[in-house]
């Protein structure tokens, strides 16, 4: 028995990073997915190494139509949709005072108005489901703020919020809508920049398989009562500072 059986997913940005990770994880679990992504090669990848109980489509989540269009593909392929994970993302950085206007459109477009658009086209379908579940990936980058990273800050606090106004929408449709805010994370998102984690009190980035063993619990009827949540993944870093003894 596995603890999403006879779910079915729709992830974005799942190609790769985190989404793949959740994807794999779901399978392991009994559910089928439809993984979404703008990254076709890695996507063709991830298809050929998970085979039946997966489908590829291309997903831009600023594009409505692609959205229709993925939704549509898990409920010929798979007989509906249960399970929404809003994973996609971007990150650009910049000081406020320089921050191109461009920049700033297209993280809002993607990070935020990606969730908006996601939510929206996937609420009939997870209405009709016996219970359903969106999963919104925002960041600890949606508790507090970082230095020249306003756009991603702001789109992340920004999911935070919408995921509190699509619980108290969907929730007498029995569709239930939490946030994730993962610190930071090795996937290729993070690749090639250092992080400092002598004040974090676990000492160490986390892995995309732990994000995901979050997600197997939000998707699953063992949340059955948690909606409009926060859940923090971050090896305690925004629970305090950790100071390292001198010497
Ligand atoms: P990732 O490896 O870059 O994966 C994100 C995926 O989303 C990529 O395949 C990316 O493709 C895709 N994407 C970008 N724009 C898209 C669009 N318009 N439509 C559909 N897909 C699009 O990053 P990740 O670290 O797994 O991040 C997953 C989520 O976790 C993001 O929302 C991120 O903000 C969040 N998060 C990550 C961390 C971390 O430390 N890694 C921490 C907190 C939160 P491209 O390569 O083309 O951009």
């Amino acid at each position: 028995m596995g603890r999403l059986d006879g779910k079915v997913a729709l992830i974005s940005g799942g190609a790769r990073g985190i989404g793949a990770a959740i994807a794999r994880r779901f399978l392991a679990e009994g559910a089928r997915a439809v993984v979404g992504d703008v990254l076709d090669d890695d996507g063709a990848r991830l298809l050929a190494e998970l085979g039946d109980g997966v489908r590829y489509v291309h997903l831009d989540v600023t594009k409505p139509a692609d959205w229709e269009a993925a939704v549509s593909e898990a409920v010929t392929a798979f007989g509906g949709l249960s399970v929404l994970v809003n994973n996609a993302g971007i990150v650009n950085f910049g000081r406020i005072d320089e921050y191109p206007h461009e920049q700033w459109a297209r993280i809002i477009d993607v990070n935020l108005t990606g969730v908006f658009n996601g939510i929206k086209a996937a609420a009939p379908a997870l209405a009709k489901a016996s219970a359903s579940s969106i999963i919104n990936v925002s960041s600890i980058a949606g508790l507090r703020g970082y230095e020249s990273l306003a756009g991603y800050t702001a789109s992340k606090f920004g999911v935070r919020g919408l995921t509190k106004a699509a619980a108290l929408d969907l929730g007498r449709d029995g569709t239930r809508v939490n946030s994730v805010h993962p610190g930071v994370i090795q996937t290729p998102m993070t690749e090639g920049m250092t992080f400092d984690t002598g004040h974090v009190p676990l000492h160490r980035i986390g892995q995309p398989t732990e994000i995901a063993d979050l997600a197997v619990y939000l998707a699953g009827d063992e949340s059955s009562f948690v909606t409009g949540a926060e859940f923090v993944i971050d090896g305690g870093e925004t629970a305090g500072t950790v100071v390292t003894p001198a010497g």
